[in-house]
């Protein structure tokens, strides 16, 4: 990643009481988490298939940490009382759909859960986000989120609205649609609450 973008980018998100950190890898970033979060503690995890590719869920239940990992259920209603479960834990660790240099970090929900949990959840929020996710301005930002992640994330779901089909967004009521809430995160009170972490990998969609 650009050096000068990356000191732009921090200097935003600075003005706007969020730390940012940098990783080269995610493995890195993986290692660094692991370290950071007590054992004692107990974790949240929203859906992220940055996340997903280090299997940190798997790493925090094998060392003893209580998670709450929606991806653990075994059918609807598990599902639910995990993404519920989550919103109470001690830490969430999550991705995001985008964020932007102007310093705003930009998620849409099917449900809301996890736009939820990093507004108002748990005490302590990490939001990891690889390099493909920057976009300078939060317009931009908020086209990436609604043209590349809703489609792709729809389809993995197994979710079809007309942007999966047309590969962009068209403004959809599909009873299908993924973008139910759309969250723009401007800045915080607490600047000990959200950090993000950016790596410098293309890390999920
Ligand atoms: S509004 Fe509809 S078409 Fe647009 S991104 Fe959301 S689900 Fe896709």
């Amino acid at each position: 990643m650009n050096e000068e973008k990356f000191i732009k980018l921090k200097e935003n998100f600075k003005l706007r009481n969020i730390e940012v950190q940098y990783f080269e890898t995610l493995e890195n970033v993986k290692s660094y988490i692991l370290n950071i979060i007590p054992m004692e503690c107990t974790i949240g995890i929203g859906h992220s298939a940055t996340l997903q590719k280090v299997d940190i869920t798997s790493s925090l239940l094998e060392r003893g940490n209580i998670v709450y990992d929606k991806e653990l259920a075994k059918n609807k209603e598990e599902c639910k009382i995990l993404k519920k479960k989550a919103l109470t834990t001690d830490w969430y660790i999550t991705g995001s759909n985008a964020i932007s240099v102007d310093g705003r970090i930009v998620n849409v929900d099917h449900t809301g859960n996890r736009v939820a949990a990093i507004i108002f959840g748990p005490d302590k929020v990490i939001i990891v986000v690889g390099k493909n996710k920057i976009e300078d301005t939060v317009d931009e930002a908020i086209k990436r989120v609604k043209n590349i992640a809703c489609p792709l994330n729809a389809k993995r779901a197994g979710f079809n609205p007309p942007c999966v089909t047309l590969n962009k967004c068209v403004d959809c009521v599909s009873k299908e649609r993924v973008c139910n809430s759309l969250s723009i995160i401007e800045g915080q009170s607490d600047s000990d609450r959200i950090k993000l972490f950016i790596v410098n990998e293309e890390c999920g969609f």
